[in-house]
């Protein structure tokens, strides 16, 4: 039986991985819920899941009646309830499924109260890098950080499978989200319901249009760098519009190893929720004969400029890449609000890094300052974009 405390519980991650634990109560016992403000799901949840504690991080204590069913447990509310979920409350893992940078303290919290990470939340990874990972190294009872994420869940999979044998390449795999084909005269006009509708994944919004931006895939190669210790240009994107290969990794005699299934986060997540155990989904099994083909080709980088922000971001070290992510955060959640053009999220990212140039990173107050001034400087460039 092992004890999750699971963070952003409302979202498309938490939610499957709630659909997980009822599917095996034999295996899995809820210690901590966290919600933003979806307080009715929150409920919800609360009822089915009877945890220790649940925490409302968007709301104040007095914001909202808590009913008189789910009073059995300990309410907490702002964003001291996340760090309480993460450290406070007994368990041996957390889910950490909140979207944006806020997950980063709450990874920190976890780590320092010995639990073990089950990390979804990849804006963490992006921005905290060396210090998320000095914190995570493995302990005497195996790994205390296990991706969700199911690109670096494949590739977590195919290096166990490779025993020991260093990599020389890893193939990270992407949708292209919803704008793949679109022309760059289409991604100047496109819209936010345009952005909202994935092809093959069915997410939280702040990432689907992430997705569409391929600034997704760019968070996600910074993550494969921390992750799997890869140099940049061992780091390669393939376009893979059926999702069926998660990703891929290749060695030095030539051999390729990939993992495979029917696009379905319940199983990358289920993978870290039993690790190293495999256990039953309910995800639908992959159906080769209906898939018929899988194609991969390489990212188009006028179209879809994110990619190489990635490798630069990479290339230039420090907190580069936090403020990548931080100029990012800011656009997507502009966009997504009706106050930004699509194409214009790439501008406002490159032109923040262009600004403040670089700086340093060694401690998380570093960390947590060049993110503040990517905020900052984002904002301040926002200003004058024309939508
Ligand atoms: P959602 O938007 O669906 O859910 C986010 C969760 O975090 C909700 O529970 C939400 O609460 C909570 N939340 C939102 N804002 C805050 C905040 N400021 N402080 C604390 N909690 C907050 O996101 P997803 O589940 O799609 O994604 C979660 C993370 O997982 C992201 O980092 C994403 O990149 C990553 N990921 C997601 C995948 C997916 O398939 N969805 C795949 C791979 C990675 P409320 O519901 O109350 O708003
Ligand atoms: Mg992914």
């Amino acid at each position: 039986m092992r004890r999750i405390n699971i963070l952003g519980s409302t979202g498309s991650i938490g939610a499957q991985a709630l659909q997980i634990a009822a599917l095996h109560p034999e295996l899995f016992q809820i210690g901590a819920l966290t919600a933003h403000s979806q307080a009715e799901a929150l409920f919800e949840q609360v009822r089915k899941f009877h945890p220790q504690m649940a925490g409302l991080t968007g709301m104040k204590a007095g914001d909202i009646e808590i009913p008189e069913d789910v009073k059995f447990c300990d309410w907490r509310f702002g964003p001291d309830a996340l760090l309480c979920a993460a450290r406070d409350v007994p368990c041996d893992d957390v889910l950490v499924s909140v979207v944006g940078m806020i997950g980063l303290p709450a990874v920190m919290a976890a780590r320092g109260a010995g639990r073990r990470v089950l990390l979804a939340n990849k804006e963490a990874l992006v921005a905290g890098g060396q210090i998320v990972m000095a914190a995570c190294a493995d302990g005497p009872d195996g790994p205390t950080l296990i991706p969700v994420d199911s690109e670096h869940s494949a590739i977590y999979q195919c290096l166990r499978a490779a025993q020991g044998n260093p990599y020389e390449k890893i193939l990270l795999t992407a949708s292209g989200g919803a704008f793949r084909d679109f022309t760059l005269d289409q991604l100047k006009n496109a819209t936010l319901a345009q952005a909202l509708t994935h092809p093959n994944w069915s997410m939280g919004a702040k990432i689907t249009v992430d997705s569409a931006s391929m600034f997704n895939k760019a968070l996600e190669i910074i993550e494969a760098r921390w992750l799997f210790d890869a140099r940049p240009e061992q780091i390669e994107v393939l376009i893979h519009p059926q999702s069926i290969v998660h990703s891929m990794v290749q060695f030095r005699d030539g051999a390729v190893l990939a993992q495979l299934g029917a696009p379905d986060m319940r199983v990358p997540i289920a993978y870290a929720m039993a690790y190293p155990q495999r256990i039953e989904t309910a995800a639908p099994k992959a159906d080769f004969p209906s898939i018929g083909q899988c194609t991969f080709t390489a990212v188009d980088p006028v179209r879809f400029p994110a990619v190489g922000m990635a490798y630069e971001a990479l290339r230039m070290g420090g907190a580069a890449a936090c403020m990548l992510n931080a100029a990012n955060e800011e656009a997507n959640a502009r966009f997504r609000a009706g106050g930004l053009g699509f194409m214009q999220i790439g501008h406002v990212v490159e032109e923040t890094l262009a600004r403040i140039g670089n700086l340093p990173a060694h401690t998380i107050e570093e960390v947590y300052a060049a993110d503040a001034a990517a905020r900052r400087e984002a904002r301040r460039i926002m200003e004058t974009c024309q939508e």
